[in-house]
């Protein structure tokens, strides 16, 4: 069966230990490969390469990195076929969806970083005649990077490009869960050229690996994508050695219809937020808010096209809605609706797992479900399912849906439908959320901020944010 291994010191080399985990395919249900279980002997090995390979990085000069960066852009464009027929087969997610979306911008994201290193600058503050104060910002060192499973590849390069960018070693752990591109992405950079040492990819679980990667005291920044209890959990291991952070957490993101909406293009786009990637995006829209007079009628078209996804074969080029990420996944999803309707919510379609024949008979797969009836304090309505489930709540007053929208404890991204220019704006300043989309959702330009507010996160990626994260400044005040 094929092994996953680790990417140390530019090579491709198996966990010291000689520990695997099972990596199961979610369409199918069946172990199909084994996953490097690495623990602290593998991170020290990958934190000496790191510490050989920064100086000379760091000091490398920023045409010559972002040609790197280029080429490793452009293999994975080359590649993108078997990238995302791997992503279809290790996550689940139909594979016109990994292609367009996951790889697609799994490239983007490393050419963006490339580009945006030459192009980066530091500030300077001048004191009229007395002095001229400039910062210095230069790469941290050894960085780590933490990543999750509902967008492998894409969330992995992320953080890796500008940590890389900028002149950092880094250290990187995909999820346990769909580690199999991070490691065909492993041996593109072999194919790049990227320098010994300069990335290690260190394969796991969170307990074996993941916890020593943010504990090790050579690694002076994390870059975190993942729940906000994992977050909580490394903000305070890392407190006490004063590291930088950057925490990307969950969410349970508010769509706000108002009733001068185009409606039929927010139908389209409001079932799109709720049910891309099975919904599990952190972005996501699963808590939907109707102005009361176009309720009835929203619903009635809502559930008419979520009825309509096509669930299938991840690798199904037909297939619209794929299988959930695992097991314990689509339980933990399956108890939320059983929840749901304890609650008291009324199912208006969907509600169960799909159940397949043939090759995808014991897939983790489950219907795009739209539940109503329930109110906003109640545990459906408030905590991150990350599935496909969404719920549907009347408001008569902007106030109302404002009030609606801020009232949990998360605050990553949120979407306002509505053709009143003035009402946008005014909504948009007071949703409490790190990401606010106007008669859109999803629609990325990577130099905007990129986070969340509340349980939802510390920090921002993206763009300068992203740079200024992974580079330590230091300002020089000269005299004149
Ligand atoms: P998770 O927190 O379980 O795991 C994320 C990563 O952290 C994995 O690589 C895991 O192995 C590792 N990890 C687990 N325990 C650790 C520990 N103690 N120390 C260090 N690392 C540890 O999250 P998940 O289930 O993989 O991902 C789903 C979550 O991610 C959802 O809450 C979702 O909202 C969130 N997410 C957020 C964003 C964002 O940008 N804000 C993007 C995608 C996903």
């Amino acid at each position: 069966m094929q092994k996953i291994h680790n990417y140390i010191n530019g090579e491709i080399v198996a966990p010291a230990a000689g520990n695997y985990l099972d990596n199961v395919e979610p369409a199918t249900g069946q172990i199909y490969s084994l996953i490097a279980n690495s623990d602290e002997q593998d991170l020290e090995q990958a934190v000496a390469a790191a510490e050989a390979a920064k100086n000379h990085w760091g000091n490398s000069s920023l045409e010559k990195r972002a040609e790197i960066l280029c080429r490793l852009a452009d293999l994975i464009d080359a590649n993108a076929d078997e990238l995302a027929k791997a992503e279809a087969v290790d996550n689940g997610k139909a594979i016109t969806f990994a292609k367009a979306v996951d790889i697609y911008r799994s490239s983007a994201n490393i050419r963006f970083f490339a580009h945006a290193a030459t192009q980066f600058s530091s500030e300077s503050h001048a004191m009229g005649d007395v002095a001229i104060n400039y910062t210095l910002r230069d790469p941290i060192g050894i960085v780590g990077c933490i990543s999750p499973w509902n967008f492998p590849l894409y969330l992995f390069t992320w953080k890796i490009a500008p940590a890389l960018a900028s002149g950092n070693a880094v250290i990187a752990k995909p999820s346990e869960i769909t580690p199999m591109t991070a490691y065909l992405f492993s041996k593109l950079c072999i194919e790049a050229g990227l320098p010994k040492g300069v990335l290690n990819i260190l394969h796991g679980t969170g307990a074996a690996i993941g916890g020593p990667i943010t504990s090790h005291p050579k690694i002076k920044a994390i870059s975190f994508t993942g729940g906000s209890a994992t977050g909580a959990h490394i903000a305070k291991v890392t407190a006490g050695m004063f590291k930088k952070l950057s925490l990307e957490l969950g969410g349970k993101n508010p769509t706000l219809v108002f009733a001068d909406c185009d409606f039929e293009e927010t139908v389209n786009e409001v079932v799109r937020a709720a049910f891309s990637n099975q919904g599990q995006i952190c972005l996501c829209g699963s808590r939907i808010y109707i102005e009361r007079s176009i309720y009835d009628k929203f619903k009635a078209a809502f559930v008419e096209k979520v009825s309509q996804l096509k669930i299938g074969d991840p690798l199904d080029e037909t297939t619209q809605h794929g299988a959930t990420v695992s097991q314990s996944h689509m339980d933990k999803i399956l108890s939320y609706i059983e929840l749901a309707q304890q609650e008291g919510g009324t199912i208006l379609t969907g509600g169960k797992r799909h159940l397949m024949d043939g090759r995808c008979k014991k897939g983790f797969f489950i219907e795009p479900t739209v539940i109503e009836g329930l109110d906003n304090q109640c545990r459906t309505n408030q905590e991150e399912i990350f599935g496909p489930i969404c719920t549907l709540m009347p408001f008569d007053t902007e106030q109302e849906a404002l009030e609606l929208a801020n009232g949990t404890q998360y605050g990553l991204a949120s979407s306002v439908w509505t053709n009143d220019l003035k009402r946008a704006h005014r909504v948009a300043k007071q949703i409490e959320a790190g990401i606010v989309w106007i008669n859109c959702w999803l629609l990325r330009d990577l130099r905007t901020p990129f986070g969340g507010v509340k349980s939802s996160g510390v920090g921002r990626e993206g763009g300068l944010e992203a740079m200024r994260f992974f580079t330590e400044p230091k300002n020089v005040c000269v005299k004149y």
